[in-house]
């Protein structure tokens, strides 16, 4: 809670700020030059040009550097332990590897302690906030019991808000022979687990985890328990995931990368975000998403991670910048909005993602005159001062 008598703070000379308020400035990020940010608490109290700035107490000089909001890393699985090093190697080497995948890190999971876990999120959410997000969702999907998955979101909530349960995010090595036996479990006792601690639910739409009807059955026995549908949809080819996503009004279909003229057409005519997990693609040598028909129908597409120890080990918004500049044909104004306005919308939140009066003070400084330089200097640690809910990291 913002209290009166907090210090206020004016981070003043910002060479340029994207406020994603179009009120605030120019163009859709809302651009201001040689602007100025005041801090009341964790809420921004005002912004504008630096020369108008009203006096506070304390000021911090941003000597030209780019600000933006934080980063809104709208989908991450980071309750895992365990390594696939071997497995990515082998993958990229052109060498077969017949692991088990993701149920590598589910018996990992599995057998790991409580403490590992939470170092494990602490460890990951740390990586992130260096790079500069503030606001990130965390899934389960490693655990596969009852006991596990409660175990998971139980865990990724004292972590964060934007919890997410996924039972099904592949049918349990348990019940190989019996997957609609799964579907009933993930849709019973381990919802009835798992709701109390989560704000989502979520499902793998993909041939070789769960097909549409049992993606709905899992979406809507979480939705009649209060939690809010996102999707895994589309990924490795086409399939019924986006129009089920856009069907049931989710927040957001995730990946996005084989979609139909249908699936373009209903993403922009509806409230569901577009997410592309660039990271998935690079890490997998697969085909890129392409963001550029879904922005030209006017769907609204936000990046993120996917971080996970499988298939996009990356916890840098960033990175997923440069990709989405580079191959999937998004300017760099529209890969900084969907890396943080866009990211806010697939959480539907207004409270993150842009900087404006009454929202979470979480902003960032970049060691360049511009936020574009997030795609012409890829890989650069460009982020150099960060501030979550008005607090300086
Ligand atoms: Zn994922």
């Amino acid at each position: 809670m913002t209290t009166t008598s907090a210090p206020t703070t004016a981070i003043t000379h910002i060479a340029q700020l994207v406020t994603n308020d179009p009120s605030l400035g120019e163009g859709p990020l809302g651009l201001i030059q040689d602007a100025a940010v005041v801090i009341d608490g964790d809420r921004i109290a005002w912004v504008g040009p630096s020369s108008k700035a009203p006096a506070t107490d304390n000021a911090v000089d941003a000597a030209g550097r780019a600000g933006l909001p934080g980063f809104v890393d709208s989908h991450s699985h980071l309750v895992f332990a365990g390594d696939r090093t071997e497995e990515f190697n082998a993958r990229m080497s052109g060498r077969p590897y017949s692991a088990g995948g993701i149920r590598t890190t589910v018996a990992a999971t599995r057998a790991a302690a409580d403490e590992a876990l939470h170092a494990n999120v602490a460890r990951y959410l740390a990586e992130g906030l260096r790079q500069g997000t503030t606001t990130q969702e965390v899934k389960s999907g490693y655990g596969l019991t009852v006991e596990d998955e409660a175990r998971a979101v139980r865990i990724a909530a004292a972590h964060t808000d934007e919890v997410t349960f996924l039972g099904a995010h592949i049918v349990s090595p348990d019940y190989a022979d019996d997957p609609a036996g799964y579907v009933e479990l993930v849709t019973g006792p381990m919802l009835d687990a798992c709701a109390p601690h989560a704000r989502w639910v979520d499902v793998f739409c993909e041939r070789g985890a769960f097909d549409g009807d049992q993606a709905r059955a899992v979406l809507t026995a979480g939705m009649a328990k209060g939690l809010l549908p996102r999707v895994h949809a589309n990924q490795l080819g086409p399939g019924p995931g986006v129009q089920l996503a856009v069907e049931l009004g989710a927040a957001s279909a995730d990946h996005c990368t084989h979609l139909s003229y249908a699936d373009i057409d209903a993403l922009a005519q509806s409230d569901t975000v577009a997410t592309l997990l660039p990271g998935a693609e690079f890490s997998t040598r697969a085909t890129w998403p392409d963001a550029r028909p879904l922005l030209d129908a006017g769907a609204t597409v936000a990046l993120s991670t996917d971080c996970n120890p499988g298939s996009s080990f990356t916890s840098s918004m960033p990175f997923c910048i440069a990709l989405a500049v580079r191959d999937m044909g998004m300017t760099p104004d529209e890969a900084v909005w969907s890396a943080t306005a866009g990211g806010a919308r697939a959480l539907r939140r207004d409270d993150v993602g842009r900087i404006t009066p009454g929202a979470r003070a979480d902003l960032l400084l970049l060691d360049a005159p511009s936020h574009v330089h997030l795609a012409y200097r890829p890989g650069v640690p460009l982020v150099t001062d960060v501030w979550h809910n008005g607090v300086r990291r």
